[in-house]
């Protein structure tokens, strides 16, 4: 198990609805997509299956109907094999921290940028903090794209279970962090990606049978810090409540809130 490449990528066993379509998109995007869901409304994804062939297309909007967000392997974003395999341990989390890159507010929305996006993180999280690997369980890009982080996250998620990760001090043990792109300190979150932030949430709390007003909070409720940015924060009322109205509904993902904004290029800073 140790230093082998790309955890999570080699999954198997996943029900035929996904095997379905991992055959589907395989040669194209790359083996290993673990779930799909109701991303339909996610352009940027549209964009890729559409340059990708109309088949895939149509098969793409024909597997859209999912309870699960689609979330992007490890193998797909070309991750490092960590210093050593995450900690799982047998229990569910009971808060998903919601936190900001702290990186610039990208005009990219496309697959390429948020796999680099990843790296990038993995690499500063490895590198420069000198942890394990990434310390978030999950990124979201500013087109909504959505990545597995840790390595064995997804496959715990799955089993109820949490891999351990490195992203809220002295609360890793009990919690699964979501890294949202992006600096949201004066900025509003961009349409897509919060649409993918309620679906991730929703898919979580299903998962580990959470309560959304109960579990979903900001890492500024843990440590001294601005993480999620004002403005992030200041939308995690909207968020319970859109998630529990998801929870609670039929499953239509469709509420966008907004296109994305004009982008800014802050100065990079880190990862929050
Ligand atoms: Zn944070």
């Amino acid at each position: 198990m140790i230093a082998h490449s790309g955890d999570g990528a080699e999954d198997t066993g996943q029900e035929g609805a996904l095997v379905t379509r991992r055959a589907l998109i395989g040669g194209v995007v790359g083996a290993g997509l673990l779930s799909v869901g109701a991303s339909v409304h996610n352009v940027a994804m549209a964009d890729e299956l559409s340059a990708a062939g109309p088949d895939l297309q149509a098969g793409g909007h024909a597997a859209f109907r999912a309870d699960a967000p689609q979330v992007y392997t490890r193998s797909q974003w070309n991750a490092r094999s960590p210093k050593r395999p995450a900690k799982v341990v047998g229990r569910a989390p009971d808060r998903i921290v919601i936190h900001h890159t702290a990186t610039a507010n990208s005009s990219k929305r496309s697959l390429g940028h948020a796999f680099a996006l990843s790296r990038k993180i993995q690499a500063w999280h490895m590198d420069r903090n000198g942890w394990d690997d990434a310390g978030q369980q999950l990124t979201i890009s500013r087109g909504g794209i959505v990545m597995e982080g840790r390595n064995k996250s997804l496959k715990a998620v799955q089993a109820k279970d949490l891999a351990v990760g490195a992203h809220v001090l002295h609360h890793n043990d009990h919690t699964i962090g979501i890294e949202n792109e992006g600096t949201y300190t004066k900025k509003q979150v961009p349409g897509r990606l919060w649409d993918s932030l309620v679906e991730v949430c929703v898919w979580l709390c299903r998962s580990y049978d959470l309560d959304p007003f109960q579990a979903i909070v900001g890492h500024r409720d843990f440590n001294n810090t601005a993480c999620p940015g004002d403005r992030l924060y200041a939308r995690l009322p909207e968020l319970r409540r859109s998630v529990a109205a998801r929870m609670d509904g039929p499953s239509d993902a469709n509420n966008a809130t907004g296109g994305p904004e004009a982008p800014i290029f802050p100065p990079f800073d880190g990862f929050g």
